[in-house]
């Protein structure tokens, strides 16, 4: 007999109360309208409580859940990015920047041989092809008071705090009906055929679920302690494996606030620096094998100034790749349990948000070998993703010019160069990156980011051939800078629209 009730995935249990279980979460209960969802979370172990940097697929992921983009801001602190000003990569005494925005013309293909064509005199690539370049330098935000909730003339993604961010996800989570259970757990029940049957709570709670979701971070208690799944670390191609982070505040409470990250280039690695709308959330990335901690602690205060003196700095130790199977039998992995890479493009919130819709197509009721047909194709999927990112990131390094230390060194060494990275530079020596050159499904950073990243540190390229239109380009390049100085003239100050949006959520 036909049924109205849809087929069900029965109960899901979501381990961990980060960004990762709770955006989880909030994605079952308020995007899915999933009923039975339960999420266990240990005080006594607490969050992660970094990743304050987001990808545009956050303002998506956030319109799914059905909250008012003046709301989200307030609650998790929040204020606008729109792509990375990378300091001192190059050489010591540059910067570029890597905009959110689309160049002009797509994907810029058609203009950048022209733009190479036109030698030094030129603006810098992001310059030359997208407003966005002079609406950061001006400090402008993105969109006006009147554009819709999450959308505006510029393309753009958030810096949020941590903690508050993941406090709003648990509220929503819990009115939308999430059980939530404060507990540690202690052992992991298994069935006869293997998948996970319940979590046993310190205190003796079981928790029996039918899907488990391991969002547990770093220590990976069910995708790997429990289930095995293998690591495959990254660090001879991405030296970073430490971080000392520290929350700034302003030196006066109507100091601007940048609507970009700051990433600034040091002896060892480099410090992220975010404005959020009542502090700075500043870290130093380094190498434990080209720095000690000593080092890296005195970089990280030299580069705030006395602003640090009184404040202590909070280390944290990662190990940068990612799990081989992602998803074995009825566990999931998302999150730090997934995988890890030095926060350089904000792409730990932006996995979780890939994983979280890969599971929303993918997860489906039916019988095991459905279910084991989905993981290979997920796994399959999530690894291609993870390689790729390990790929785009080494790029920032690796086409440096900086000499100066044994880091910058070894980064440019060709043998830290994955090889497919290896060939492809070889080939952008006599033409600009191809759509050919990408599968675009597996990639998370498209051609336009390699372009920027590439002409950014000034890679050179030395087209093998003329290409017609070059009056067509220079109109183009004028236009850009029209609409450059139209977009600043338009923007509101950043701090001016972000105390606009929190007198719009302020309780009357
Ligand atoms: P966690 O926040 O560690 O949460 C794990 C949860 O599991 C906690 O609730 C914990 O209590 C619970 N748990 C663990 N074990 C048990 C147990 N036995 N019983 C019960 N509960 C348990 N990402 C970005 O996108 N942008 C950034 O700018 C960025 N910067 C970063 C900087 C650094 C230095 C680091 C290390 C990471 C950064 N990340 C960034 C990554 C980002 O922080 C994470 O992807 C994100 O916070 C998700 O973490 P999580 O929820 O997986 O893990």
């Amino acid at each position: 007999m036909a049924t109205d009730n849809p087929p069900s995935l029965g109960r899901i249990v979501i381990l961990g109360g980060g960004t990762a279980g709770w955006l989880a979460a909030a994605t079952f209960s308020r995007a899915w309208k999933m009923p039975r969802v339960t999420l266990v979370e240990s005080s006594d172990i607490g969050i992660i409580g970094v990743g304050e940097g987001t990808f545009p697929t956050i303002r998506t992921t956030l319109a799914g859940l059905g909250v008012a983009e003046a709301e989200f801001l307030s609650r998790a602190d929040a204020t606008f990015k729109q792509g990375v000003l990378f300091d001192g990569w190059a050489t010591d005494a540059d910067s570029y920047f890597h905009p959110f925005n689309m160049p002009v013309g797509g994907e810029g293909e058609p203009l950048l041989p022209h733009w190479i064509a036109a030698g030094e005199q030129r603006a810098s690539w992001a310059d030359s092809v997208t407003v966005q370049e002079r609406v950061i330098r001006a400090g402008r935000a993105p969109k006006r008071p009147q554009d819709p909730d999450f959308s505006g003339p510029m393309n753009y993604a958030y810096h949020f705090d941590a903690a508050r961010f993941a406090d709003y996800l648990r509220t929503i989570s819990v009115a939308a009906g999430v059980e939530r259970i404060e507990g540690t757990v202690a052992e992991v029940e298994r069935a006869p055929d293997g998948d996970i049957a319940a979590l046993l709570l310190a205190g003796g709670k079981r928790v029996e679920g039918d899907i488990f979701l391991d969002c547990s971070g770093f220590g990976a208690l069910l995708i790997g302690q429990t289930l095995g799944s293998s690591f495959t670390g990254c660090g001879d191609t991405l030296f970073n494996d430490r971080a000392l982070a520290m929350q700034v505040p302003y030196d006066r409470p109507d100091a601007p606030i940048r609507p970009y990250t700051l990433a600034t280039a040091h002896e060892a690695g480099w410090t992220w620096d975010i404005g959020l709308s009542e502090r700075r959330g500043i870290g130093y990335v380094y190498s434990s094998r080209h720095c000690s901690d000593e080092d890296a602690e005195a970089t990280l205060r030299r580069y705030v100034g006395p602003a640090g003196d009184a404040l202590a700095a909070r280390q944290l130790r990662f190990q940068t790749g990612y799990r081989e199977r992602q998803w074995i039998g009825n566990c999931i992995a998302v999150g730090l349990s997934a995988g890890f890479f030095e926060p350089l493009e904000s792409t730990g919130i932006m996995l979780i948000e890939t994983a979280l819709r890969m599971i929303g197509d993918l997860l489906v009721p039916g019988t095991r070998a459905t279910r084991e047909a989905a993981a290979r194709r997920f796994n399959d999927l999530m690894r291609a993703r993870f390689e790729r990112i390990v790929r785009f990131l080494k790029l920032h390094y690796c086409i440096t010019r900086r000499t100066d230390t044994a880091y910058w060194r070894d980064n440019a060494d060709p043998a830290s160069i994955p090889e497919d990275l290896r060939d492809l530079l070889a080939q952008w020596r006599h033409r600009p990156p191809s759509r050919f050159d990408f599968t675009v499904d597996l990639e998370t950073f498209l051609p336009p980011s390699y372009h920027y990243i590439l002409y950014g540190m000034g890679f050179r390229t030395e087209p093998a051939r003329p290409m017609p239109g070059a009056a067509e380009a220079r109109a183009a390049f004028a236009q850009v800078a029209a609409a450059s100085r139209a977009a600043v003239a338009n923007l509101p100050d950043h701090r001016t629209l972000l105390h606009h949006y929190r007198r719009q959520s302020a309780p009357t």
